[in-house]
């Protein structure tokens, strides 16, 4: 390890801070010196901020006005490999090194002074007066014997106000002691011993074991049917890594899956891994983001920012549904979380296994060019099968307005309810009904805001939009033409389902899985686990059951519309419904009891459909992968998305116009640029939105050319530009 350059007091040091400037700052080095890498309050005008001792000074102007670091902050220097991951990221997408510089400083209370908190044990004598409250809170303590709790948890736990453990501590029942906020956390086991692995799984596991061994970085997708033992084999490659003394990091698409994993890595190795994602608290994150820096952290599972946390020694990353396009970072800092982890490994020497069971194209590609190595698991473990797979046609069904669950499927249903089954029903789309219209003007309630509809939520009678989260009642007259009572919803949403649901099937449990119906990621966990525990026999869900929860009793699934997907122009549609409906269906049949998956479609000989019902996957790519060639469009060409946003739809397309116009960067590398158009979504928020989209050749110098392209142009004050590589939809 080399160790880190050191400055003097005094010394010129330039310092990156995260406020929104292109460049780093110079200062000097404070009393007592500082390292490279060290993370400082530095003045800025009148105001304090944070930044990062980023390397020498520059100097080159009046040296007499520099002024010093007002101090260094109690935190580990940032590694020499975070700052070149930082670096190599914004290069990457074209993000301006502040706003990347603050993913990595997201921890509360960040260099404050090692600080203390309250926590409670069972102290001495019995309560002057016996009250039911207290009884709870000696209860709890007595249960606990020796595990102290902090006030919160506390009276969590025992049900009381806070107020009756601190009457409690006064008369010594209770007592309390200071302990240090930041404790590592308790040691995970490598040496434990996992499940027998079958053959498939073993030769997978010993493939990863051995790339974790070597302390070398390597890329691996691990390509298996749902229910096939992925994570499994990967929790294997997870052993290797901790054995070998190093950090590993587990990437989740959705936080609701975390508590499952969390039990998983329990039973595996003994003790629970660390969490950092947004259902965490203050406390614990900022205890997360320490440990990983000292090394106090051994296993961390986590949304997409985990990427950013400053591990002491990262071995190896896993990112699990790799395809999933949670991985997007749409807002602030444009990044995909999986290219990123390809990245952060490549740069300290550590595996990264990308696992899905529908794999991405990009992905995909990357095997074939020989940058990825593949492993597969083709069967699902035990007894289980992969489900049957079938289209309703519905052009032969006899379904009356406003009714979505056919004939066919109803009686599926009913099969399965008699045999004490269950079956869910998949619709991607939430709220009660996506369009509400006026039946006498035709008028459709859209938001203020935005180019969207307003979504109807009948649990929380108000209108909702998708895009800004704006809400309103749902009024009585028509916003247009002013008829009373004449408003209708159009369309079917989760919350419809479920009243059609309850016509059809009275006797039924219903569960509703939407990720807008749960006040917190605590309760949607517990009507997981209720379900998987059997308390409901219809689950009708968004596809927030897409992704990998185990429901062994489930043997049917029904897609309600499984054309949803394909409409519109978008390049990725049919790889994204593919990925939808297999990993929808694959929810149906585990263990012993075979699952039936039915795909509601009124063209169900639509290639995609076809290839869905197959399962020829092979066949699938290889037909998606020969159409994006031949466009030239990702992962076989490059693309960048950038958008102009204003409160003038005018103006920024006239900047877009301009743009269009001055392309001789791009066209040096040969590059094309399309538009201006109206984004995706027109206008968000009260902003008018423009995008220009640039396509290139897959060797071409992309970035370096937008970053030329871009700079001719002036930007008014109230417009935005955001550059977005490798853009979702094109
Ligand atoms: P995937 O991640 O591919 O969906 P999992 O690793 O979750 O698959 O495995 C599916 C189920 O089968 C899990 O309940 C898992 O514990 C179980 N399982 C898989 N492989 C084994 C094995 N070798 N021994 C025992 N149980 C296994
Ligand atoms: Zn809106």
């Amino acid at each position: 390890m080399d160790l880190p350059e050191f400055y003097d007091e005094g010394a010129l040091v330039a310092v990156l801070t995260t406020q929104p400037l292109d460049r780093t700052l110079d200062y000097r080095a404070p009393e007592g010196g500082c390292h490279l890498g060290a993370f400082v309050e530095v003045p800025l005008g009148p105001r304090k901020v944070l930044g990062v001792v980023w390397g020498p000074g520059e100097g080159g102007y009046d040296l007499g006005k520099v002024r010093p670091v007002n101090r260094v902050l109690d935190a580990a220097p940032m590694r020499a490999e975070m700052r070149a991951f930082l670096t190599r990221a914004a290069e990457y997408t074209l993000t301006p090194m502040p706003a990347m510089l603050r993913l990595a400083t997201r921890a509360p209370g960040l260099g404050g002074a090692v600080s203390m908190r309250k926590v409670f044990r069972l102290g001495q004598g019995r309560p002057d007066r016996e009250t039911e409250a207290r009884g709870r809170v000696l209860a709890v303590l007595e249960e606990y014997g020796g595990l102290a709790f902090t006030l919160s948890e506390l009276s969590g736990m025992a049900g009381v106000s806070t107020s009756v453990i601190k009457g409690l501590v006064k008369q010594g029942v209770v007592s309390e002691e200071d302990t240090p906020r930041d404790m590592p956390y308790p040691r995970l086991d490598p040496a434990m011993a996992g499940h027998a692995l079958t053959g498939d799984q073993a030769a997978a596991a010993a493939a990863l074991r051995a790339g974790a061994a070597s302390g070398c970085y390597g890329a691996t997708l691990l390509k298996g049917v749902t229910g096939s033992g992925k994570t499994e084999v990967y929790l294997e490659a997870v052993a290797e890594c901790l054995a070998q003394g190093r950090q590993a990091l587990v990437l989740l698409p959705e936080i609701a899956l975390t508590a499952g994993f969390l039990t998983r890595v329990e039973a595996r190795f003994g003790a629970k891994p660390s969490e950092w994602h947004s259902g965490v608290t203050m406390t614990e994150r900022r205890r997360c983001w320490k440990m990983a820096g000292q090394g106090g952290a051994q296993l961390i599972v986590g949304a997409r920012s985990a990427l950013f946390l400053p591990f002491r020694d990262l071995g190896l990353i896993v990112v699990d549904e790799e395809h999933d396009t949670s991985y997007k970072q749409e807002d602030g800092a444009l990044y995909n979380a999986r290219d990123m982890a390809v990245l952060r490994a490549s740069l300290c020497s550590a595996q990264v296994v990308l696992a899905s069971a529908t794999p991405s194209l990009e992905s995909w590609a990357n095997v074939e060019a020989g940058k990825y190595r593949r492993l597969d698991l083709t069967s699902r473990f035990g007894a289980a099968v992969l489900p049957e797979m079938r289209a309703i046609d519905m052009r032969e069904e006899d379904l009356p307005g406003n009714r979505w669950i056919s004939p066919t499927l109803q009686r599926e249903v009913t099969a399965r309810m008699a045999a004490g089954e269950q079956a869910l029903l998949f619709l991607n789309r939430r709220g009660y009904a996506p369009v509400t219209i006026c039946r006498a003007c035709g008028h459709q309630i859209g938001c203020d805001h935005c180019d969207a509809r307003m979504v109807e939520h009948r649990f929380q009678k108000r209108l909702v939009c998708h895009q800004c989260g704006e809400t309103k009642p749902i009024p009585r007259a028509c916003p247009s033409c002013g008829a009373e009572d004449r408003l209708a919803p159009v369309g079917p949403g989760v919350e419809r389902m479920a009243e059609e649901v309850a016509a059809l099937f009275p006797q039924a449990r219903v569960a509703v899985l939407s990720s807008d119906l749960y006040a917190s990621a605590r309760a949607l966990k517990e009507q997981i686990e209720a379900i998987a525990a059997g308390a409901a026999d219809i689950i009708i869900g968004t596809q927030l059951v897409a992704k990998g929860h185990n429901f062994p009793l489930l043997t049917l699934v029904g897609v309600i519309d499984a054309d949803l997907g394909l409409q519109g122009s978008d390049l990725r549609a049919a790889e994204r419904t593919f990925q939808l409906m297999r990993q929808v269906s694959g929810r149906a049949g585990r263990a012993e009891k075979p699952g039936l998956a039915l795909l509601q479609s009124f063209q169900p000989e639509h290639p995609v459909i076809r290839a869905i019902l197959s399962g020829d996957e092979e066949g699938f790519w290889q037909a998606e992968a020969a159409e994006r060639r031949a466009a030239g469009v990702p992962p076989y060409g490059r693309m960048a998305g950038i958008v102009l946003s204003g409160p003038d739809a005018q103006e920024a397309f006239d900047l877009g116009a301009a743009l269009a116009r001055q392309d001789a960067p791009l066209r040096r590398i040969g590059a094309q640029v399309f538009g201006p158009a109206p984004a995706p979504i027109a206008r968000i928020r009260g902003r008018h939105r423009v995008r220009l989209l640039v396509k290139a050749d897959k060797s071409a110098p992309l970035q370096a050319a937008l970053k030329l392209w871009v700079a001719q142009v002036k930007l008014p004050a109230n417009l935005r530009l955001q550059i977005d590589i490798d853009p979702q939809s094109f």
